[in-house]
């Protein structure tokens, strides 16, 4: 994987149907694309690799999306945004998901056209900080 000039997203999600369709659509847009499937494995992960953002599942098996992005956040890299791509979109869900780190919030079912530019919008605004 040529990731020298390609914007890295890493996804952390259990279900692989999600995982597949966020590759395609990422990827054909020209990002490239780290997955994870769990907290331990993404913490393996970021051990040999910086991505430039990082979009969090928040119903994970062993760690939470919750727990998991206030890990990464104060422990290995704050500087890198944290988006949830969660279908939790009960009241309180998006302070939630805020309070525990994350810079944004996309809601699933994840909307295949609008997705690229959702991700470079918080790519965008990272950078203008
Ligand atoms: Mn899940």
């Amino acid at each position: 994987m040529d990731t020298s000039t390609k914007l890295v997203v890493l996804y952390v999600e259990d279900n692989v149907d999600n995982r597949v369709l966020v590759r395609r659509i990422l990827e054909a847009d020209g990002f490239a694309v780290i997955e994870a499937c769990s907290g331990p494995e993404a913490f393996e992960k970021l051990k040999t690799q910086t991505p430039d953002l990082i979009l969090m599942d928040i119903n994970l098996p062993e760690i939470d999306g919750y727990t998991l992005t206030t890990a990464i956040k104060t422990k290995i890299t704050p500087e890198t945004p944290i988006i949830a791509l969660t279908a939790n979109v009960m009241k309180g869900d998006r302070e939630k998901t805020l309070q525990a780190g994350c810079d944004g919030y996309i809601q699933k079912p994840i909307d295949v056209d609008a997705l690229p530019n959702q991700v470079r919008s918080f790519l965008r605004s990272k950078t203008k900080e």
